[in-house]
């Protein structure tokens, strides 16, 4: 049967919630000081856990210590300090890319606009939203493996398309909780709504998921 939309943001609002009782303390989980280090962590962090990235950037943000160490290091040195994050030259070039204009046209701040976040070099919307959530508390989602595994279990979205999942999430969630609901299904997702094994026996959502295996 079709939910109705004010079905469907009552359910998430429960789901909100009853996440938040299991999850108190649920934030980003990548180390940063500064904005530019988030986003340099979270550019790291593409197909690779947020554990390695916060080994890696203990080292790298004593070396680099602000965006123009960054922009102008050599590429070579850079890509082997985040070697074990994997995918480094690409990752090096968009770390070097995306400092040297926020150090040349951004008078070395890192924009607060998702339009000029995305322009810098490697920075999609994911990275741009991580850094608008957690910078500037502008309410953003970020729409990462989790968020389109769970949302789509949890019957918010058929799409695989991060941008128009986003869009849609946007409609049945509270704006003030955009920020922290990437966070909360992440942890969700670690614990409880693993991929390929979720424990739905132990879920707290079980009664407000339309894809419980109980
Ligand atoms: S009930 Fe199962 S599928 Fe649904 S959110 Fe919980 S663990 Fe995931």
């Amino acid at each position: 049967m079709r939910e109705s939309k004010i079905k469907k943001r009552e359910r998430a609002q429960e789901i909100i919630k009853r996440l938040w009782t299991i999850y108190p303390d649920s934030r980003c989980s990548l180390h940063y000081n500064t904005a530019h280090e988030l986003l340099v962590a979270t550019i790291l962090s593409a197909q690779c856990t947020d554990h390695r990235v916060n080994i890696v950037t203990k080292d790298l943000f004593l070396k680099y210590k602000k965006p123009s160490d960054f922009a102008y290091s050599s590429l070579e040195n850079l890509s082997r300090d985040i070697h074990s994050c994997g995918y480094h030259n690409q990752k090096a070039k968009s770390i070097q890319g995306s400092s040297l204009k926020i150090v040349e046209e951004h008078n070395e701040v890192v924009p607060n606009n998702i339009n000029e976040l995305v322009e810098l070099p490697g920075v999609g919307r994911k990275t741009a939203n991580c850094v608008l959530g957690e910078i500037y508390n502008i309410p953003s989602m970020v729409i990462d493996t989790h968020m389109v595994r769970i949302m789509g279990l949890l019957g918010f979205t058929k799409n695989k398309d991060a941008k128009k999942i986003e869009l849609e999430i946007m409609e049945v969630f509270d704006k003030k909780d955009w920020t922290s609901l990437t966070h909360l299904i992440i942890d969700h997702g670690r614990a409880v709504c693993i991929a390929r094994r979720p424990k739905c026996d132990e879920c707290i959502l079980v009664d407000l998921c339309p894809s419980t295996s109980l």
